[in-house]
């Protein structure tokens, strides 16, 4: 009984905390302790499997997969709205709505129209029971578990919720979480995600939920739906809405006049980009319940709605040419060259056109006079064609099947919408485009060697790999353009200081595909040097912290390749860091391999991030909350008394700073 209660209190403490730091964006705790309440909350669970709940704020870590996303036929249609594309338009339509309802005043909620996955979510009881995708209106896909991952959507409600309701919204990616994302895919070598949107609502088609928790996602709602749900009003609606713990946008106005509509859109048409996450237009809606009642819906929408969308700046102007770029890891992009055009306060000459398929889908072609617009996306884009003023021997863009710059022919993966050039130690860009990874600044930061200069190097045949970095003398380097003596002197230099670059920086520095900062550094600390790393097998390197199949993969077919061992050794004997430090691991034993430590309190010698940091270089373990694994807690001052019962009742033994430095 005592356990149920305890498992039910942080619950219910887990579910506050979430609510104040993702709804209210106003946290009271710290991160550290949020964690260590979750991990506390997860033992729990984990040895009482007979308390357990699909509301319980655990799930939200994900780990569920699904395999086939049923289909679910929605109880209440999910309408589409009706668009304006100017104030006449919308005004109109009030004017329509006006006449139909007679003389009663009419007023309007104004709120943003957010723009990302639609979702409808279903409450029984107070309880998140199912997130359905919008579908065609009438069905979706049960994207559930997918949904529970989402902070900011209650899985357990307060108050007097109504026993059974709908909610929509839209899932949405807010720009710095899309931002960091991508900052993180070019880093692993991947391609960047095109916008904000498409990968919101590729998140919720993800089959493994873990994948989907790790995805900032936000949602944020505007409508319930059911019967009896006791408002009068659309904006009564959201505030009850946001009392029951939903997050609903305080952008939302209630609009008196027409006047007020207007002045709410242009607001917002000039301060839009000053929110987190993009908005496409603003929703007007007939406030009143019973209005929207009497004024029903079309076959395709609701009457008593009308969004109007913002307008993009958009442009026209002249394609010249398509040209493709070949990046370092070989995938290809093709770019628009455009007749330079101002927009949005900046000079436009270049727009991505993604691939062959979004080429093919507008039919673009040299030549054309094409409309580019800046939307949520950073890099300006190439929304349409102004066919009216296609020259009249226009051909269709043919998309090369050849590396533009090797010429080898190009590959493409079903389900990749990429071309790649496959000749990765053949084709130039790729070779410069690894060198430039490895004397980045993250890497082995070089100094005095730039990108330019690893482009004019491999030009004139000094160098095709970085090893090759090694050999290069000042003799060679004067003659080049634009190398004085300093700089070749420099250049020289900076090579050999990069000897003495840790391990876990040339690791990173090698350019193994999927290999980032975080995962090197991973690799690193479990294989403590390469000879050991190069003959690891996909499992092994699996059972590491962190490192999934795919990264396993690539490591493993890396180490396989003999160009690439044969550069290995080349570095080694130039005496690049190929293993762990001495003195960093002079400090290390296995001393305490397999024993689980906690650390609670404050301690006379040491920080408690020495203390932890002295466990884990001796073979342990940190945990951060006590269980039955737990071999010992380190008590220092001040450790909360709920701490030590429950070392107590569990039969941890309870140690001291000096119990545990004696110990080593
Ligand atoms: P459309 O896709 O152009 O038919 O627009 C309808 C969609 O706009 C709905 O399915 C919603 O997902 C989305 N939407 C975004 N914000 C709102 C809002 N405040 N009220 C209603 N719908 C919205
Ligand atoms: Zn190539």
């Amino acid at each position: 009984m005592e356990i149920k209660q305890k498992i039910e209190s942080l619950r219910a403490a887990l579910r506050q905390h979430n609510y104040n730091y993702y709804v209210l964006d106003n946290a009271t705790i710290s991160d550290f302790e949020f964690d260590i309440k979750l991990k506390e909350l997860q033992d729990l669970e984990a040895k009482h499997p007979e308390f357990y709940d699909a509301s319980s704020p655990t799930l939200r870590v994900g780990g569920a997969i699904t395999k086939n996303f049923e289909t679910v036929v929605h109880e209440h249609r999910m309408y589409s709205l009706d668009n304006s594309y100017s104030k006449e338009d919308l005004e109109d339509w009030e004017k329509r709505i006006q006449k139909i309802l007679g003389d009663a005043p009419v007023e309007f909620t104004c709120e943003l129209k957010y723009d990302g996955a639609s979702i409808s979510l279903t409450y029984e009881n107070g309880r998140l029971v199912r997130g359905v995708t919008r579908g065609d209106g009438f069905q979706g896909d049960d994207v559930t578990n997918n949904i529970k991952t989402i902070r900011s959507v209650p899985l357990q409600l307060n108050g007097d919720y109504p026993s059974k309701f709908d909610i929509r919204g839209e899932i949405v990616l807010p720009y710095e979480g899309f931002a960091k994302m991508n900052q993180e895919r070019i880093e692993k070598g991947e391609e960047p995600y095109m916008n904000p949107r498409n990968t919101a609502s590729g998140s919720l088609k993800l089959q493994d939920s873990a994948l989907v928790a790790e995805r900032p996602l936000d949602c944020l709602l505007y409508g319930m739906v059911g019967v009896n749900l006791g408002f009068e009003s659309q904006f009564q609606m959201l505030e009850r809405a946001r009392y029951l713990g939903f997050k609903v946008p305080k952008a939302a106005k209630l609009c008196k006049t027409t006047d007020e509509v207007l002045q709410f859109i242009d607001h917002w048409d000039k301060h839009r980009h000053e929110l987190p996450y993009e908005t496409d237009g603003v929703v007007v809606k007939v406030n009143s319940i019973q209005h929207q009642e009497e004024l029903g819906y079309t076959s395709k929408s609701p009457r008593w709605a009308m969004a109007y969308k913002f307008k993009a700046e958009q442009v026209s102007t002249v394609l010249n040419e398509i040209t493709y770029q070949v990046g370092r890891t070989g995938a290809i992009t093709p770019v628009a060259n455009l007749e330079p055009v101002l927009l949005a306060g900046t000079t436009v000459k270049r727009a991505s056109l993604h691939n062959a398929d979004q080429i093919e889908k507008l039919d673009i072609r040299e030549g054309d006079t094409v409309f580019v617009e800046k939307g949520g996306e950073i890099i300006p884009k190439i929304v349409g064609v102004d066919f009216t003023k296609r020259p009249i021997h226009s051909q269709p863009t043919i998309y090369i099947d050849h590396c533009p710059e090797c010429s080898t022919p190009l590959e493409r993966t079903e389900g990749d919408a990429k071309h790649y050039c496959p000749n990765e130690y053949g084709c130039p860009p790729q070779i410069t485009g690894r060198i430039q990874h490895y004397i980045s600044r993250k890497a082995m930061d070089i100094e005095g060697l730039g990108g330019e200069t690893v482009e004019l190097l491999f030009k004139v045949g000094l160098i095709n790999n970085y090893a090759d970095l090694y050999l290069l003398t000042k003799e060679q380097l004067i003659p080049l353009e634009r190398m004085a003596e300093k700089s070749a002197e420099n250049l020289v230099k900076g090579v050999a200081e990069s000897v003495k670059i840790p391990f876990e920086r040339v690791l990173f520095a090698l350019g193994i595909r999927f290999v980032g900062e975080t995962v090197a550094k991973k690799l690193a600390k479990a294989y403590k040097n390469i000879d050991a790393l190069m003959i690891a097998s996909v499992e092994e390197l699996i059972s590491v912290d962190e490192i999934g199949q795919r990264i396993a993969e690539s490591v493993v077919s890396f180490f396989r390749n003999d160009i690439n061992l044969e550069i290995i050794s080349r570095l080694r004997r130039y005496g690049v860091q190929f293993e762990v430090s001495a003195d960093k691991l002079e400090h290390q034993t296995n001393f305490l391999k397999g024993q689980t430590f906690v650390v609670s309190g404050v301690f006379e010698n040491l920080s408690r991030d020495e203390l932890k940091k002295l466990i884990e270089d001796n073979g342990g373990k940190v945990g951060s909350n006590i269980s039955s694994k737990t071999s010992y807690l380190v008590a220092g001052d001040n450790m909360g008394p709920s701490k030590r019962t429950k070392a107590e009742s569990l039969g941890v033994p309870i140690i001291s700073e000096s119990d545990f430095l004696n110990m080593l």
